[in-house]
Protein backbone atom coordinates (compact mmCIF):
# COMPACT_ATOMS: atom_id res chain seq x y z
CA UNK A 1 0.00 0.00 0.00
CA UNK A 2 1.15 3.40 -0.36
CA UNK A 3 0.78 5.68 2.75
CA UNK A 4 0.84 9.66 1.87
CA UNK A 5 4.74 9.83 2.06
CA UNK A 6 5.64 7.32 0.30
CA UNK A 7 3.55 9.00 -2.47
CA UNK A 8 4.95 12.50 -2.05
CA UNK A 9 8.69 10.47 -1.71
CA UNK A 10 7.46 8.82 -4.96
CA UNK A 11 6.20 11.72 -6.87
CA UNK A 12 9.85 13.71 -6.14
CA UNK A 13 12.03 10.74 -7.60
CA UNK A 14 9.32 10.86 -10.57
CA UNK A 15 10.63 14.49 -11.24
CA UNK A 16 13.96 13.50 -10.86
CA UNK A 17 13.97 11.02 -13.26
CA UNK A 18 12.45 12.72 -15.86
CA UNK A 19 13.99 15.91 -16.46
CA UNK A 20 12.91 16.13 -20.37
CA UNK A 21 12.39 19.24 -21.30
CA UNK A 22 9.24 20.32 -22.59
CA UNK A 23 7.50 16.98 -21.51
CA UNK A 24 5.61 16.55 -18.96
CA UNK A 25 4.45 12.95 -17.37
CA UNK A 26 0.62 12.75 -17.63
CA UNK A 27 0.16 9.18 -16.36
CA UNK A 28 2.51 7.00 -14.23
CA UNK A 29 2.47 3.19 -13.09
CA UNK A 30 4.46 1.13 -10.17
CA UNK A 31 4.59 -2.42 -10.47
CA UNK A 32 5.77 -3.04 -6.72
CA UNK A 33 6.11 -6.93 -7.94
CA UNK A 34 7.58 -6.73 -11.08
CA UNK A 35 9.93 -3.78 -9.96
CA UNK A 36 9.02 -1.63 -12.98
CA UNK A 37 8.19 2.14 -12.85
CA UNK A 38 6.41 3.46 -16.24
CA UNK A 39 5.87 7.01 -17.26
CA UNK A 40 3.91 8.26 -19.74
CA UNK A 41 5.06 11.63 -21.26
CA UNK A 42 3.75 14.22 -23.58
CA UNK A 43 4.80 17.32 -24.87
CA UNK A 44 3.74 20.42 -22.45
CA UNK A 45 1.37 22.99 -24.01
CA UNK A 46 3.72 25.17 -26.20
CA UNK A 47 6.33 22.78 -26.98
CA UNK A 48 4.50 21.97 -30.35
CA UNK A 49 6.98 22.91 -32.70
CA UNK A 50 7.54 19.69 -34.81
CA UNK A 51 10.79 19.32 -36.77
CA UNK A 52 11.64 17.11 -39.74
CA UNK A 53 14.30 14.56 -38.55
CA UNK A 54 15.09 14.45 -42.14
CA UNK A 55 16.55 17.94 -42.97
CA UNK A 56 15.50 20.20 -40.23
CA UNK A 57 12.22 21.89 -41.55
CA UNK A 58 9.70 23.04 -38.83
CA UNK A 59 5.98 22.22 -38.88
CA UNK A 60 3.04 23.49 -36.62
CA UNK A 61 1.20 20.04 -37.59
CA UNK A 62 1.68 16.79 -37.05
CA UNK A 63 1.05 14.07 -39.75
CA UNK A 64 -0.28 11.11 -37.31
CA UNK A 65 1.16 10.49 -33.70
CA UNK A 66 2.98 7.07 -32.23
CA UNK A 67 3.85 6.08 -29.04
CA UNK A 68 7.29 4.68 -28.20
CA UNK A 69 8.88 3.45 -25.15
CA UNK A 70 12.31 3.87 -24.54
CA UNK A 71 14.23 2.60 -21.33
CA UNK A 72 15.33 5.46 -19.00
CA UNK A 73 18.22 5.65 -16.06
CA UNK A 74 16.32 2.77 -13.59
CA UNK A 75 15.83 4.24 -10.10
CA UNK A 76 16.37 2.01 -7.48
CA UNK A 77 15.90 -1.29 -8.31
CA UNK A 78 13.10 -0.33 -10.61
CA UNK A 79 13.42 -0.71 -14.41
CA UNK A 80 12.07 2.50 -15.53
CA UNK A 81 10.23 2.60 -18.45
CA UNK A 82 9.24 5.90 -20.32
CA UNK A 83 6.56 6.09 -23.20
CA UNK A 84 6.49 9.05 -25.61
CA UNK A 85 4.28 10.44 -27.71
CA UNK A 86 6.33 10.51 -31.14
CA UNK A 87 4.68 12.78 -34.00
CA UNK A 88 5.32 12.35 -37.82
CA UNK A 89 5.49 14.89 -39.79
CA UNK A 90 4.54 15.35 -43.59
CA UNK A 91 7.49 16.99 -45.10
CA UNK A 92 7.50 17.98 -48.89
CA UNK A 93 11.08 17.06 -49.22
CA UNK A 94 11.51 13.79 -47.36
CA UNK A 95 7.97 12.36 -46.99
CA UNK A 96 6.43 11.16 -43.95
CA UNK A 97 9.05 11.07 -41.79
CA UNK A 98 9.86 10.98 -37.68
CA UNK A 99 9.89 14.01 -35.87
CA UNK A 100 13.03 15.12 -34.00
CA UNK A 101 13.42 14.63 -30.27
CA UNK A 102 16.68 15.95 -29.39
CA UNK A 103 16.56 12.92 -26.15
CA UNK A 104 16.03 10.23 -28.88
CA UNK A 105 18.99 10.27 -31.15
CA UNK A 106 18.73 6.91 -32.22
CA UNK A 107 16.02 4.03 -33.16
CA UNK A 108 17.45 2.32 -30.21
CA UNK A 109 14.65 1.56 -27.51
CA UNK A 110 16.88 3.41 -24.86
CA UNK A 111 17.05 7.20 -24.34
CA UNK A 112 20.44 9.13 -24.60
CA UNK A 113 20.85 9.22 -20.41
CA UNK A 114 20.03 5.67 -20.76
CA UNK A 115 23.05 4.85 -23.06
CA UNK A 116 25.37 7.19 -20.77
CA UNK A 117 24.77 5.41 -17.50
CA UNK A 118 25.30 2.32 -19.40
CA UNK A 119 28.77 3.58 -20.52
CA UNK A 120 29.85 4.93 -17.64
CA UNK A 121 29.31 2.16 -16.02
CA UNK A 122 31.05 -0.29 -18.60
CA UNK A 123 34.65 1.68 -17.65
CA UNK A 124 34.24 0.69 -14.25
CA UNK A 125 32.73 -2.95 -13.67
CA UNK A 126 32.22 -5.78 -16.23
CA UNK A 127 29.92 -6.17 -18.65
CA UNK A 128 28.00 -8.74 -16.70
CA UNK A 129 27.75 -6.42 -13.67
CA UNK A 130 26.21 -3.84 -16.13
CA UNK A 131 23.99 -6.35 -17.07
CA UNK A 132 22.73 -7.29 -14.21
CA UNK A 133 23.42 -3.72 -12.47
CA UNK A 134 20.23 -2.18 -15.64
CA UNK A 135 18.52 -5.10 -15.82
CA UNK A 136 19.87 -5.95 -19.65
CA UNK A 137 20.73 -9.11 -20.75
CA UNK A 138 24.52 -9.74 -20.50
CA UNK A 139 24.66 -9.62 -24.63
CA UNK A 140 23.45 -5.80 -24.38
CA UNK A 141 26.33 -4.51 -22.38
CA UNK A 142 28.93 -6.89 -24.17
CA UNK A 143 27.94 -5.38 -27.71
CA UNK A 144 28.43 -1.77 -26.68
CA UNK A 145 31.26 -0.71 -29.10
CA UNK A 146 33.86 0.54 -26.25
CA UNK A 147 34.20 4.13 -27.95
CA UNK A 148 34.03 6.72 -25.80
CA UNK A 149 34.77 10.50 -26.74
CA UNK A 150 38.30 10.07 -25.71
CA UNK A 151 39.26 7.40 -27.66
CA UNK A 152 37.07 8.44 -30.94
CA UNK A 153 39.05 11.41 -30.41
CA UNK A 154 42.60 10.09 -30.20
CA UNK A 155 41.44 7.92 -33.57
CA UNK A 156 40.36 10.86 -35.29
CA UNK A 157 43.93 12.79 -34.48
CA UNK A 158 46.33 9.80 -35.68
CA UNK A 159 44.13 8.81 -39.09
CA UNK A 160 44.90 12.94 -39.28
CA UNK A 161 44.97 13.77 -43.15
CA UNK A 162 47.01 12.43 -45.31
CA UNK A 163 46.69 15.32 -48.04
CA UNK A 164 48.97 17.68 -47.77
CA UNK A 165 47.43 20.55 -48.30
CA UNK A 166 49.19 24.12 -48.70
ZN1 LIG B 1 12.36 16.88 -44.20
Amino acid sequence: MCGLNSEVAYRQRVHRILQWPGYRVYRQNIHEKNKTLDLWVRRKRGNRRLECSGCGRKFADAFDSNERAVRDLPWSEFRTTVHIEVYRVQCPDCGVKVEKVPLLPSKAPFSQRFEDAVGQACESASARQVARRFGLPESTAGHRPPLSGAMGRQQAESGAPANGRG
